[in-house]
């Protein structure tokens, strides 16, 4: 028998989490749930779309409900009100509140009876487990993560919001200097602009002074102040030529000693070079989808992160194949 899956919301990584589902045999993607009228949305597989009052009917039809919306204003409701009804997996990604999102979610799904598994996703997600395991692993160390090259959907959207803008696209990419000082096992003291630099294309109406959006970009606190960052002006035809994937990816590092006299380093390196962040983030959510499937047959109830899923709940193989093939 499949585990039934619903979405909630449909964006970039419901499409993602919806192809996802279809890559594992062991799962049935049910239905999607949204917001906005039904009618006019038609999902890539075929699956029906349904307005998200009908919910209510479908708690015996789904075994996990997906949350696809937003961190900043979606999930901090939507999770812990759909966690009363569904085993729910989401992916809050605003890092300084994921405590506050974790405790809302953990009372509702204690009650109800259902596990809830929030920030799943590559960060938070894969790389906060191998910050973790490699920091519980060499205690005496550094941990360094670098982001990129990829779309920041944040960014994109702040330089959009400028007067003159009709469209632009952010690259977050790490200084390949630091990475390499990192690798050595310098173990560099880095400030934020000596990590990252971004990178920006960006389409303007006719006429716009191009040098005065430049120095608004630049200068925009909290989201390029702290960076050296450069602007390129294209026409609308590049944009859509060569700015059209969601590629990201980027670097977890621990740089870390052992013996008497700390004299021997260690670097631990996980990377990941994304074509689609939302394809991969949603596979990463399809597996944990079934973790809280199996989670909840065990009788567990509660919220959940990636640090307190063991591993083999997200392998669709037995344990005993696992053992045998991939330990
Ligand atoms: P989208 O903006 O594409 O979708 C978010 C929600 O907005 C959808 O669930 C949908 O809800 C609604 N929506 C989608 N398209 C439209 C539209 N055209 N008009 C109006 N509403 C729309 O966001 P993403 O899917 O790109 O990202 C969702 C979240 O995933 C991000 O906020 C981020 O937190 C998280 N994320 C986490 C990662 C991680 O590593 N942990 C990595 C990548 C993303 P509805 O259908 O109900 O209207």
């Amino acid at each position: 028998m499949s585990i039934k899956i619903g979405i909630l919301g449909y964006g970039n990584l419901s499409r993602g989490v919806e192809s996802a589902i279809l890559q594992n045999t062991d799962m049935e993607l049910v239905a999607v749930f949204t917001r906005r009228s039904p009618e006019n949305i038609k999902t890539k597989s075929g699956v029906p779309v349904f307005t998200v009052s009908e919910l209510e009917n479908y708690k015996d039809k789904i075994d996990v409900l997906v949350l696809g919306g937003g961190s900043a204003t979606d999930l901090p409701t939507q999770t812990p009100e759909y966690v009363k009804y569904f085993n729910v997996v989401d992916s809050f990604d605003t890092h300084a509140k994921i405590p506050e999102h974790f405790e809302n979610v953990n009372k509702a799904a204690k009650e109800a009876g259902k596990v809830g598994i929030i920030s799943v996703g590559w960060d938070p997600g894969m790389f906060s487990l191998l910050r973790m395991i490699s920091t519980s692993v060499l205690p005496e160390g550094k941990n360094y993560t670098f982001w990129g090259k990829g779309v920041s959907q944040g960014h994109s959207d702040a330089i959009r919001r400028i007067k003159g803008v009709k469209d632009a696209r952010q690259y977050t990419i790490p200084v390949e200097e630091a990475v390499n000082r990192v690798r050595k096992g310098e173990n560099p003291e880095l400030s934020t602009r000596d990590k990252h630099v971004r990178e920006c294309f960006v389409v303007v109406e006719e006429g716009t002074d191009k040098s005065a959006i430049e120095s608004e970009i630049i200068n925009m606190p909290n989201y390029f102040s702290d960076y050296n960052t450069t602007v390129h002006f294209i026409s609308e035809e590049e944009m859509a030529r060569d700015h059209k994937g969601l590629p990201h990816g980027g670097f977890v590092l621990r740089s870390g000693v052992t013996g008497f006299n700390k004299e021997n380093k260690h670097i631990v390196e996980y990377s990941l070079k994304l074509d689609s962040n939302p394809e991969f983030t949603g596979s990463v959510i399809a597996a944990y989808a079934r973790a809280a499937y199996r989670l909840s047959k065990e009788g567990v109830s509660g919220c959940k992160t990636v640090f307190d899923v063991a591993p083999a709940y997200l392998s669709p193989i037995s344990d005993e194949e696992l053992r045998r093939t991939m330990l």
